[in-house]
């Protein structure tokens, strides 16, 4: 059993065991008789040496087993100095007088006995279960002792539980304490297996909270990127979409119209004599005419899936995915009229300043063989047209029709 469990207790349980049949045999004359009849003389350096080791493994599996030394510093120590005692008898009856040797060894044992008992009791009262067993255990030996002491006394007739009481009592302990034994083996495999679950329900808790850490930053960086995305795609001064979405959407745009083969629309607006803005009410009064202009026309621009974008310093351009020409021409109209209509007073600025644009008008059919490029190009070509002609106009590539106010 020790070789399997492997630990230190049940090696001084096996020991106290093999050595209590021993003593008893030897008590009874059985070793002697079977061992070294021819030798009566060596019975002597027997008797103390086996009695004294008994008592030293059973004090060593007391401390153990109860754990003595949590309970109780004294009981440790009495234990202690009662193996210490029983160590000396033991040289004492190998070198010196053999009488002092077994009267020491005796009341050793006297005394030993019932302190291991009521150690056991006191430890049992401080709610150690497992001595509860031990005390169950050690009180048949106990007992044993009792009334053989008290019928070799004449105090009890001689039958065979007086003659054997010991034994049995040895008998009994040996059998409660190996129950004791496997009990708290079971008991610390399953404070063990305790232990192990509560070590893993707070490594999954850990993983969790870990897990919704990730998810949180994960969540946050998520939120930062499309803060930034929308930064990077976002003119800084007017709001409105910048170059690259400008850029984007139209390569976009221009596969997804081509597909549906539908008439795709751009319009480039300049704002007329912006020059001269900046150079009268100096750069930051232009900024905030660029700003107003392109709120106006955002204003404006209302249908999904059309992009207004600031395409340049003062000009901006405004994507008519599945528009025609006719629908393109309207809504530059609109807008040239908006801005030539608006009072605008940037900043602190308290005379209005008067704007106008200029509005180059492309219509194209997506397809394989048009880049997007193409739509720009004649786009920028109606603008210069309409510059050309005068300004404050929308111009059309087709055919390079004027259609605006400052032909009326
Ligand atoms: P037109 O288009 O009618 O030919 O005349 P213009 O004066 O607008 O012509 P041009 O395109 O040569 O000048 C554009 C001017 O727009 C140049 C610059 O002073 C101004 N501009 C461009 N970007 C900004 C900007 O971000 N802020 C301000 N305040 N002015 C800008
Ligand atoms: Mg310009
Ligand atoms: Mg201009």
């Amino acid at each position: 059993m020790y070789t399997i469990v492997r630990q230190a207790t049940y090696l001084w349980y096996v020991l106290t065991v093999v050595l209590s049949g021993l003593v008893h045999l030897h008590f009874k004359g059985i070793l002697f008789q079977w061992l070294w009849p021819e030798l009566p003389g060596l019975n002597r350096y027997v008797t103390i040496p086996l009695t004294g080791l008994t008592m030293i493994a059973a004090l060593v599996f007391s401390l153990q087993f109860l754990a003595v030394a949590r309970y109780s510093r004294a009981s440790y120590r009495l234990l202690q100095a009662l193996m210490v005692g029983a160590g000396l008898s033991i040289v004492i009856g190998a070198f010196g007088a053999y009488q002092t040797a077994i009267t020491l060894v005796a009341i050793l044992a006297a005394i030993a006995t019932p302190a291991a008992w009521l150690i056991g009791i006191f430890v049992w009262s401080r709610s150690q279960k497992l001595a509860g067993i031990y005390v169950l255990a050690w009180t048949p030996l106990l007992l044993g002792h009792l009334i053989l002491a008290v019928s070799k006394l004449g105090y009890l007739p001689t039958t065979f539980l007086t003659e054997f009481g010991p034994q049995i009592g040895v008998a009994i302990e040996v059998i409660l304490l190996s129950f004791a034994l496997a009990y708290r083996i079971n008991l610390e495999r399953r404070r063990r297996l305790r232990a192990q679950e509560q070590a893993l329900g707070i490594q999954r808790r850990a993983n969790q909270t870990l897990e919704e850490r990730v998810r949180e930053r994960t969540e946050e960086l998520q939120r930062a990127n499309r803060r930034l995305e929308a930064i990077s795609l976002t003119d800084g001064l007017t709001q409105v979409a910048n170059r690259r979405q400008f850029d984007n959407r139209l390569k976009e745009e221009w596969c997804r119209i081509g597909r549906q083969e539908l008439p795709m629309s751009l319009l480039l607006l300049d704002i007329d004599y912006f020059k001269s803005v900046n150079d009268r009410y100096g750069h930051l009064v232009g900024d905030d005419c660029l700003i107003t202009v392109a709120a106006i026309c955002a204003n404006e621009i209302q249908r999904s899936g059309d992009l207004l974008a600031r395409y340049g310093g003062e000009e901006f351009a405004v994507l008519l995915p599945a528009t025609p020409a006719e629908g393109a021409e309207q809504v530059a109209e609109r807008l040239r009229q908006v801005v030539e209509n608006a009072t605008v007073y940037p900043g602190a600025q308290e005379a209005a300043v008067s704007l106008s644009v200029s509005v180059g008008v492309a219509t194209v059919v997506p397809t394989q063989d048009v880049a997007p490029g193409e739509l720009i190009r004649r786009a920028d070509a109606a603008l210069y047209g309409a510059k050309g002609a005068g300004r404050n106009r929308v111009m059309t590539y087709r055919g390079l029709r004027t259609v605006s106010a400052g032909d009326q």
